[in-house]
């Protein structure tokens, strides 16, 4: 039987660095780093994510403003807005909640962001400076993944790390960071072959493919490191049973918003793996943490601090 490997711990100390430091430049040069969250449409999950982030700058001592506009905010009126925070000086970190309503083409509204402000790191500038291995600013949960990875003491350097998923703004990047941290990285997709053989060789797992408790107990190699990153909202009665066994705060769940957050790893795979990171619980609490440190990062980089 592994290890529940908690977010909590590892978010609580960076999050406590960045307070720190934010005090302390506050108190020295009489600014504080600046976070705008723009949220365009009223998708559920983005609401909660964008105050999430907004209550993590409130706490930190951080500014921050969340930008509100309606899904059908044409792409001028959304560019006129990001440009003006691009050039405020008070503004240290732009932020674009994605997903973007259907009528806004993402990869478009990202370009528009100032790189030195991209604090979730997917500009083209910023992934192509990670590719370089060159200082920039990285995106947010793949930094968190490798952070908790770093928590349990076991070195990526020559691991054998397999991520399953290849999308922007975990899959590609994270296989990037895994590269530059020595590691050596397989990518599996929807078209890989034989996906839980290939799982079973990893010394750490990473899932990131949206798929609710689909990595089982075979995809696991015995003692290797599990992340789990798929956030699924999830009410399948019968299996959240199976898979969880009679968990008041599941059934609770159920109970009070018809749902509950499912991993893309079964639970039950904690008794192969030497870790496993829990959901909710593990990585979207690093995530928020990595982007007020993010956030911190370019402020010192604007001010040359
Ligand atoms: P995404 O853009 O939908 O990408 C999913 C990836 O999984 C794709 O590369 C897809 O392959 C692959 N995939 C899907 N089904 C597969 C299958 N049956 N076998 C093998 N590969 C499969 O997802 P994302 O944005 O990376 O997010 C993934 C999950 O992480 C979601 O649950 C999301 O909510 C969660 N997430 C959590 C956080 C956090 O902070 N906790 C942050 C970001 C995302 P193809 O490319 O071939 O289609």
């Amino acid at each position: 039987m592994g290890t529940w490997l908690e977010g909590k711990a590892p978010a609580e100390k960076i999050k406590e660095e960045v307070r720190q430091e934010v005090a302390h430049y506050q108190k020295t040069k009489d600014a504080v780093p600046g976070l705008v969250a723009i949220l365009v449409g009223d998708n559920r999950s983005s609401q909660i994510y964008v105050r999430t982030k907004e209550k993590a700058c409130q706490a930190l001592g951080l500014w921050s403003e969340i930008l509100r506009l309606p899904a059908e905010t044409p792409a001028g009126e959304l560019k006129a807005e990001i440009e003006k925070r691009n050039a405020a000086d008070h503004i240290d970190g732009i932020l674009v909640q994605l997903p973007l309503p259907s009528g806004l083409n993402a990869h478009e509204v990202i370009f528009w962001i100032r790189p030195d402000k991209d604090v979730d790191g997917i500009h083209p500038t910023s992934l192509g400076l990670l590719l370089e291995n060159q200082p920039g600013l990285r995106p947010c949960t793949p930094l968190g993944i490798i952070e908790l990875v770093k928590s349990t003491g076991v070195k990526i350097e020559g691991s054998d790390v397999v991520i399953i998923g290849r999308s922007m703004i975990v899959g590609k990047p994270l296989a990037a960071l895994i590269t530059n941290e020595n590691g050596t990285v397989t990518t599996c997709h929807s078209k890989t072959r034989n996906l839980a053989q290939v799982a079973a060789r990893a010394d750490i797992l990473i899932a990131a493919m949206g798929k609710p408790a689909f990595v089982g107990p075979d995809f696991v190699k015995p003692g290797a490191i599990v992340i789990d990153v798929g956030t699924n909202s999830f009410s399948d009665r019968e299996r959240i049973k199976e898979l969880f066994g009679d968990d008041p705060k599941r059934e609770k769940d159920l109970q009070d918003k018809g749902y509950t957050v499912v991993g893309d790893v079964d639970p039950r795979a904690i008794d192969k793996a030497g870790y496993l990171t829990p959901v909710p619980g593990g990585v979207g609490l690093l995530t928020i943490a990595m982007l007020m440190r993010n956030t911190l990062e370019a402020f010192k980089r604007r001010h040359g601090f």
